[in-house]
């Protein structure tokens, strides 16, 4: 059998309470509601993450843009400055030549030659000018266009120039016209690309007899550049290039540069290699090529182009990009890791914000928990509290009626016997005895009074009543109250310090419960003694009363747990076993400002002592 397990949104609860509940720390159920509830919780928590990137991205794209713009700007200006020096070295070298060429024409040799008053052999004077000045050759055409002498004349074996004719070059034309003849070319000898340099000679009654010529190797010009700057590049007319500081480029030709009036150029283009790969584009107002696909360029390369007049010739300079480029990218690169380092910031401060936040509402509520739970504790002690006096005080009463009741019995039957008594002694006429009788009678009648005052002040209500009271008096009643069980159990009663009063701040009913109660134990404990015998001991300490009551029973068993409610080693079906009046009469002791301890004695009965405020008492 195959199991199948359907993909389904699955939701998960962790318990906070889990140890209090008992439950597992991580419940995992099938989500019921919407799947989009779902998912909108983590989107919500990517969208400042993805603001901050966006904003990191637009940061760097601008920062690129402006870095980018400005470099490429200053890349201009230098662009200029170089091409500016470039052209003057070149055309202070094309001036050398005219200078040369109009020196030339004004040789007197050359001008008798030419007018054909002499048949000197001028070779050599040409080859002196073309070595001293670095020209290829110097050459001298007649009136038809027709080189009758020419630097590289060698005799009549190896004529050189000499006998050809040039006249259908323009620049001859132009010199024979009377201008300054230029123009560049291609010869098949040593150094194909050559300038030509052409100047009118002028007869002696003023007509143009003919005209002297200087080539230039090119490749001779570009000699003296140093190479080392950026690639600069001379297009002719035909889009060719002619002249460049890179050898490479050399006769290269761009049809696309190809300017319309074509007039100078002298020699076929057909033939010539076509320029490199390239893509020529626009960035912020500049020309920039890409994609270069020449070794001795770099791939892209800001382009400045200039026409020079003079020459004819449109001067181009190509400044690499990519220092710009990479300059931008850097910056571009800092601002976002930048705004990437503000944004952590700010998502890090958040994120421990937000953990802040919860943690603090969670201990709040937990503190609300707890204050709830401590105030309804509270609460039930109180009720507690209140129900075991209560129960205390009920039991203190039982006890104590039932002492009250056999108490008034006693009276009660002595009254009714000096009643009677006093009765027939009267009629038997001796009223001397009946008197004596009456005042027995009286007697009683004051005990019983005594008794009944004793029940009135545990019916008091009492709560508001801690004043001052005397201490002494305290015992008395508390000892009055307990006398049957006193003398019943053969107990003997001492006190010390009792001869002027003590006067305490407590509430005298409770104060007497505490003090009965404590007289009941002492009596329960000496039930198996031989000795059965309580002490009570009255001492001021300071601003303190010290009351202390001690038996001469077995002692207490354990000390330190006699105040806690519900201990008793006592016999639980007794109606003394409730284990409930040391812890009230703790309470109440308290309440009134006041402690209640135990200990055991040397001799080994129990000690109780009570400490009291005392209060000034005006003599
Ligand atoms: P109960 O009298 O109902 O036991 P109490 O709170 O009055 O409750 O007393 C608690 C316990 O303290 C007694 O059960 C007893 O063990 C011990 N105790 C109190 N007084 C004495 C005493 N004088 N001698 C020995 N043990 C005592």
């Amino acid at each position: 059998m195959h199991a199948t397990f359907q993909p389904m949104d699955v939701c998960a609860t962790f318990h906070t309470d889990f140890l209090r509940s008992g439950r597992p720390a991580l419940s995992v159920f099938p989500c019921t509601h919407r799947r989009d509830s779902f998912v909108t919780l983590p989107l919500r928590k990517l969208l400042g993450p993805a603001g901050f990137f966006l904003a990191g991205a637009a940061v760097a794209a601008a920062v690129y843009a402006v870095s980018l713009r400005e470099g490429l700007d200053t890349l201009q200006r230098t662009a200029q400055a170089r091409l500016a020096q470039s052209n003057d070295r070149f055309l202070g070298q094309v001036t050398r030549f005219q200078q040369l060429v109009n020196s030339l024409a004004r040789h007197p040799q050359i001008g008798a030659v030419a007018a054909g008053k002499s048949k000197d052999d001028i070779s050599d004077l040409m080859l002196t000018f073309a070595l001293a000045s670095g020209a290829g050759d110097v050459f001298l055409v007649n009136h038809d266009g027709v080189i009758i002498a020419s630097s590289d004349y060698r005799g009549a074996e190896t004529p050189g120039r000499v006998g050809r004719s040039v006249a259908s070059s323009d620049y001859i034309q132009a010199a024979l016209d009377g201008g300054l003849g230029w123009s560049h070319g291609l010869e098949e000898l040593v150094e194909p690309r050559m300038l030509y340099f052409a100047r009118a000679v002028f007869g002696e009654d003023g007509p143009v007899i003919g005209s002297v010529v200087v080539s230039v190797s090119v490749a001779a010009l570009e000699f003296e550049w140093s190479f080392g700057l950026e690639p600069v590049a001379y297009f002719d007319q035909a889009g060719v290039i002619f002249v460049t500081n890179r050898p490479d480029l050399a006769l290269q030709r761009d049809p696309s540069l190809t300017l319309p009036r074509a007039r100078r150029v002298q020699f076929p283009t057909d033939g010539l290699p076509e320029i490199f790969d390239y893509r020529s584009t626009q960035l912020f107002g500049h020309r920039i090529w890409r994609d270069i696909d020449s070794d001795v360029l770099p791939d892209a390369a800001l382009v400045l182009a200039r026409y020079i007049p003079r020459i004819e010739l449109q001067a181009a300079i190509f400044q690499d990009i990519r220092p710009v480029q990479e300059r931008a990218f850097l910056f571009a690169l800092l601002s976002s890791a930048l705004v990437g380092l503000i944004g952590l910031g700010v998502w890090v401060t958040n994120l421990r914000r937000r953990a802040l936040a919860e943690r603090l509402l969670a201990e709040e509520a937990a503190n609300e928990q707890l204050e709830a739970r401590v105030d309804a504790r509270t609460q039930e002690l109180r009720e507690t509290q209140k129900q075991l006096i209560a129960a205390g005080r009920l039991s203190a009463l039982g006890e104590m009626s039932a002492g009250i009741s056999h108490e008034l019995n006693q009276p009660l039957a002595a009254m009714q016997n000096f009643a009677e008594n006093g009765k027939k002694l009267i009629e038997k006429g001796r009223t001397e005895q009946a008197s004596e009788n009456f005042d027995r009678l009286r007697e009683q009648v004051d005990r019983v009074g005594r008794i009944i005052r004793s029940l009135r002040a545990f019916a008091r209500k009492e709560e508001q009543e801690i004043r001052a009271i005397d201490i002494s008096e305290a015992v008395d009643r508390a000892l009055a109250i307990s006398d049957i069980r006193l003398r019943r159990n053969g107990v003997e009663v001492e006190r010390h310090g009792f001869g002027e009063p003590v006067t305490v701040s407590a509430g005298q009913v409770r104060l007497e419960q505490v003090l009965v109660n404590i007289l009941g134990n002492a009596i329960d404990a000496l039930a198996d003694s031989d000795v059965r015998k309580i002490t009570f001991d009255l001492q001021k300490m300071g601003n303190r009363a010290h009351l202390s009551i001690r038996d001469t029973g077995p002692g207490i068993e354990a000390p330190d747990q006699v105040f806690e409610p519900f201990y008793s080693t006592k016999d639980p079906g007794s109606s003394n076993g409730m284990g409930l009046g040391l812890s009230i009469s703790h309470g109440i002791i308290g309440s009134f400002s006041g402690t209640l301890a135990c200990r055991n004695t040397k001799g080994g009965g129990a000690e109780f002592e009570i400490e009291l405020p005392l209060v000034e008492t005006v003599p």
